[in-house]
């Protein structure tokens, strides 16, 4: 594989992750949630940080922005919202390209839990870096965008090849879990949810997921299944999304 991430917990339930282009050495942090972590992982690690490739403006996002780049000298790459909180070496949108060596990220336009988030997609690698669009079981809250936005970029996340592995910026699986069990009863849902209690009492990460698992057990991408009577797959998928946003597991 020309790409090797390195995942780490951050903060409270954020995942760091540091991505080598094994062609070029050159190194790139997902996100900034926490400089001095990260600092301390390329330390251990032995890499040096070139870039910064951020998903969205959040501050367990961007907020290491500033010091890794003071301690680094990396650039910072991310979508336009993000210099509400810092300067940005080169704004991106959906459908441009970003270069890491020899790896080639696509950025895909994934707007709905900030208007402005997107996802970094390396295709040769089957590797998708997804911020808090989608979660294991999971989708981000609609902090600024509408439930038709974000169906649009959950389709955007689908359309993408099934083994696609989804690196994901939180550990919410548990509490996902029992949502999703609350509103679907699927067999293949039942085993994973047992599954994921199962790894989380190990104290294992359940990031990142696989997209074919995704599509075959989350209730947010499944949600046209299980409201068949919504007027359209974004009414049911924002059907979901409220009942998650009141659902007291
Ligand atoms: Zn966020
Ligand atoms: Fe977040």
């Amino acid at each position: 594989m020309a790409l090797t991430v390195h995942q780490f917990p951050c903060l409270a339930d954020n995942y760091g992750f540091l991505a080598r282009d094994e062609a070029s050495g050159r190194v790139a942090t997902i996100d900034t949630p926490d400089a001095n972590a990260i600092l301390a992982e390329l330390a251990r690690l032995g890499w040096s940080l070139d870039l910064i490739l951020n998903t969205h403006w959040h501050p367990d996002h961007a907020g290491g922005n500033e010091a890794l780049k003071a301690a680094t000298g990396a650039s910072i790459v991310g979508p336009a919202e993000v210099t509400r909180i810092a300067p940005l070496d080169r704004a991106v949108v959906g459908g441009d390209e970003v270069m890491l060596g020899e790896t080639r990220f696509q950025v895909i336009d994934t707007g709905g839990h900030t208007l402005g988030h997107i996802a970094y997609h390396d295709a040769e690698d089957a590797i998708a870096f997804v911020g808090d669009t989608l979660f294991a079981l999971g989708c981000g809250r609609l902090f600024e965008g509408t439930a038709e936005q974000m169906w649009d970029s959950l389709s955007r996340l689908t359309a993408l090849p099934d083994a696609t592995t989804l690196y994901c910026a939180h550990e919410y699986t548990a509490s996902n879990a029992r949502f999703a069990l609350s509103v679907d009863d699927d067999p293949g849902l039942k085993a994973r949810a047992e599954a994921i209690f199962a790894a989380r009492e190990r104290g294992e990460s359940t990031v990142p997921t696989v997209l074919a698992t995704e599509k075959a057990t989350n209730p947010f991408l499944r949600a046209p299944l299980l409201r068949p009577a919504a007027a359209s797959p974004a009414q049911a998928f924002a059907e979901i999304r409220a009942a998650k946003d009141g659902f007291k597991g």
